[in-house]
C-alpha cells in the first residue's frame, strides 16, 4: 500500500500522564511519588512531559501541589516541561514554575466549554490573549490544545471550519503548535485522517499534535491514520492512566508504552526506550494502585518469545 512509503520516520512523544492522568486518580498521589516518576519518565527518552497544571486547587486537588512538583523534578537536557494553564490566574502562578512551554487549555464545542469552565468557546479563546502575551513576556512557548476538537459528549461530531476557526484564533495571537484532542476517545481512523490533513493544508505553519484517549479502543488505529497525514507529535499517558478502572467508561490516555511498541515495531523512531518506559509504567500501577489500560504491560512486548511447550505424549500424564 503506499501509505507505508509515506510515514514519517521520526515523532516526538509528549507524556502527559502526570497531568491528565495523576488528575484523574481518586486519591492525591504524594508529592513525592509524582517527582519521582517524573524524573524516571525524563530518562525514557521522551521529547516532552507534561508535568502538572496550574488549574485552581480547588477544580483539581490532586494536581495542588503544582509548584512543589515544579521545583522538586531534576529537568534532564533535551526534555521540554510544560505545564497545563487554563487561564490567566494559572498563569500568572505559572511564571515563577520557568517551565519550557505552557499548554493553554481550552474546549472547541461550547457546551463543553460552558461545563468544563463556565464560559464559551469564544469567550475562553479571549481570555487566552493574555496568556499568550505573558507567554512571550517570559520567554515561555504557548501551545494550544483543542478539547473536544475530535468529538464533543454534548454535540457528537464537530464540524471542520469550527475546529479550523479555533486553530486560526490560536495561530492569531502567536500560537504555533496546537494539540488535537480526542477528550472521550470517540474520533474514529477516518475522521482524524481527514481533520489533521484539513488543518495541516489550511494552516501549514503551525504544527499539530494529537492528544488521544482509548476509551473505545481506537486510539492505536487513530495514531496510523495521523501518521498517513503526516503528523509527528503525539501526547500519551505511562500505562494508559487517564481513567478510573473502576468507572463505567473509563477513559484512559493511549498508553506511551503500546504507543511506542507499535511505532518501534513499524520502525518509526521516537527516542523512547521501551524498556524504560515499562519499568517507570510498573512504577505508576504500584503508585495508583489498580490495574492499568496498558496492553504491552499486561502482555509483554510481542518480540518476547516463549519457551515451547512440549508435545505431550496422547493420553500420557498430564
Ligand atoms: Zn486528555
Amino acid at each position: 500500500m503506499e501509505m507505508w512509503k509515506d510515514l514519517p520516520g521520526r515523532v516526538e512523544i509528549n507524556e502527559v500522564g502526570p497531568r491528565d492522568g495523576f488528575q484523574a486518580e481518586d486519591d492525591f498521589i504524594p508529592t513525592d511519588r509524582k517527582v519521582e516518576l517524573i524524573d524516571a519518565l525524563s530518562r525514557t527518552g521522551v521529547a516532552a512531559i507534561q508535568a502538572t497544571s496550574v488549574v485552581h486547587p480547588k477544580a483539581v486537588p490532586q494536581l495542588a501541589d503544582a509548584e512543589e512538583v515544579m521545583t522538586r523534578i531534576e529537568r534532564a537536557p533535551g526534555v521540554r516541561y510544560t505545564v497545563l494553564v487554563p487561564n490567566l490566574r494559572g498563569a500568572e502562578r505559572a511564571v515563577p514554575m520557568h517551565a519550557d512551554g505552557w499548554e493553554l487549555m481550552l474546549s472547541v464545542t461550547d457546551s463543553h466549554s460552558i461545563s468544563n469552565a463556565n464560559r464559551s468557546t469564544e469567550d475562553a479563546l479571549k481570555g487566552m490573549e493574555p496568556v499568550a502575551a505573558l507567554a512571550r513576556e517570559n520567554g515561555v512557548e504557548a501551545a494550544g490544545s483543542m478539547a473536544t476538537a475530535l468529538g464533543c459528549p454534548f454535540e457528537g461530531r464537530v464540524p471542520f471550519e469550527r475546529v479550523l476557526y479555533v486553530a486560526e484564533a490560536y495561530r492569531a495571537m502567536g500560537v504555533y503548535r496546537i494539540s488535537v484532542a480526542d477528550t472521550v476517545g470517540v474520533a474514529d481512523p477516518r475522521l482524524v485522517h481527514e481533520i489533521m490533513s484539513g488543518l495541516a493544508e489550511r494552516l501549514p505553519d503551525v504544527k499539530f499534535g494529537l492528544h488521544l484517549h482509548n476509551t473505545r479502543g481506537m486510539a492505536l488505529a487513530n495514531v496510523l491514520a495521523a501518521l498517513g497525514a503526516g503528523v509527528t507529535e503525539f501526547d500519551s499517558a505511562v500505562g494508559g492512566l487517564g481513567g478510573c478502572p473502576f468507572a463505567p467508561g473509563a477513559t484512559g490516555n493511549v498508553s506511551t508504552e503500546d504507543l511506542v511498541h507499535m511505532l518501534d515495531q513499524m520502525g518509526v523512531e521516537t527516542g523512547v526506550d521501551l524498556d524504560a518506559m515499562l519499568a517507570v509504567s510498573r512504577e505508576a500501577r504500584e503508585v495508583v494502585g489498580h490495574p492499568l489500560e496498558s496492553a504491552v504491560l499486561r502482555a509483554g512486548k510481542s518480540g518476547e518469545l516463549h519457551e515451547a511447550p512440549r508435545a505431550q505424549a496422547f493420553g500420557g500424564p498430564r
